[in-house]
């Protein structure tokens, strides 16, 4: 028995007790909803190992069935937008079995490796296209795989490209998920891609998508529906999405954001103070923001919304998930938001 091991408390291989992660599985959570799957078990994804669709007039979705990507045929050339790793010569192939035009354009979304981390498979003379932020991050610390070459053309807030009449918007609204992470947007086709803030049909991935800055990424959702849009390529889970996709994922983003104010609201008279005392500081703070992470949890979950379901039975996986927007929530609004919790005005000097 390590030292970090309790008598009688389940753990994990490590031995670390609660020095480590729980280990969770199905029979913890709630089951997936069959729709949630999306492309997942479709036949040409299961036996190909990616799905490939037309979205409308020359503007295609790629899937693996976790990442997802778009391109667009112009008659003269396909704009490409992102390339995950995880879908790698995949997506070529996806290219091919659509059209024979070259691709002549690469767009980033964002820096990050796991959506851009196989551009270099478009060879070097491609046209690769980013915001200015991005350019600079895949300079000063380039891509360990060399997956992702440095942008060509940057751009900082608006750019309109237009290849053979087809006119796609290059739009940065300022920082989000990451700072650089650009909405793209097939103007006549009316598709967009916004990358890493909603994921049709399920909860974000773990801490609000892994972003950078948690208040610029919850407005992005704001910034996604001022578009006219019929669909919008989000970069995971399993399908593309709908205008009511981005209302539920903003919606339920909000809901936690309204709880975690109210959390900091009623964090006054919290029980492990006494229990714990101040001889420990990050057990006193690891316990103050786990009080306020179940309280925003159970709310979240519980919250009936628009449609009659809660949230724990309208988005998949959102019973894994919240818990952790919840914790990161809590700590922008101390940190990005400005506002304090009753707990620590107490304790603040007067
Ligand atoms: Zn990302």
């Amino acid at each position: 028995m390590s030292n970090f091991e309790k008598p009688g408390v389940p753990t994990d291989r490590y031995g670390l007790g609660a020095a480590g992660m729980p280990l969770n599985d199905h029979t913890d959570y709630r089951p997936i909803p069959a729709d949630a799957y999306g492309t997942l078990f479709l036949p040409d994804r299961l036996a190909k190992g990616y799905h490939v669709e037309e979205i409308n007039d020359g503007v295609h979705y790629v899937t693996s069935g976790a990442y997802d990507n778009m391109f667009i045929r112009t008659g003269n050339g396909v704009i490409v937008v992102d390339a995950p790793p995880l879908l790698g010569t995949n997506l070529l192939k996806a290219i091919r079995e659509v059209t024979d035009e070259p691709v002549t354009h690469f767009i980033y979304s964002h820096f990050h490796s796991d959506h851009v981390g196989a551009a270099h498979m478009f060879g070097p003379d491609v046209t690769y296209i980013a915001h200015d932020y991005t350019r600079e991050m895949l300079q000063r610390w380039p891509d360990l795989n060399g997956g992702a070459p440095v942008p060509t053309e940057t751009f900082s807030t608006h750019e309109t490209l237009d290849v053979n009449g087809v006119k796609v918007d290059l739009d940065y609204k300022g920082t989000n998920h990451t700072p650089g992470n650009i909405f793209v947007y097939a103007r006549e086709q009316k598709v967009l891609a916004a990358i890493d803030i909603i994921s049709p049909g399920w909860s974000a991935f773990k801490n609000c998508d892994a972003s950078e800055n948690i208040r610029g990424w919850a407005e992005a959702h704001d910034w996604i529906l001022e578009y006219d849009f019929k669909a919008v390529v989000s970069g995971h889970v399993n399908r593309w999405g709908t205008r009511e996709d981005a209302l539920a994922s903003r919606a339920y983003t909000n809901d936690i954001i309204d709880f975690a104010k109210e959390a900091l609201d009623e964090a006054e008279d919290l029980e492990f103070i006494q229990r714990h005392g101040f001889s420990n500081a990050w057990l006193l703070w690891e316990n103050y923001f786990n009080e306020m992470t179940n309280y925003v949890t159970k709310k979240t979950l519980e919250k009936v919304t628009d449609n009659g379901q809660n949230w724990g039975d309208r988005l998949a996986a959102a019973d894994v998930m919240t818990k952790y927007h919840a914790y990161t929530i809590l700590e922008a609004l101390r940190l990005e938001y400005g506002l304090t919790s009753r707990f620590e005005k107490r304790i603040l000097p007067q």
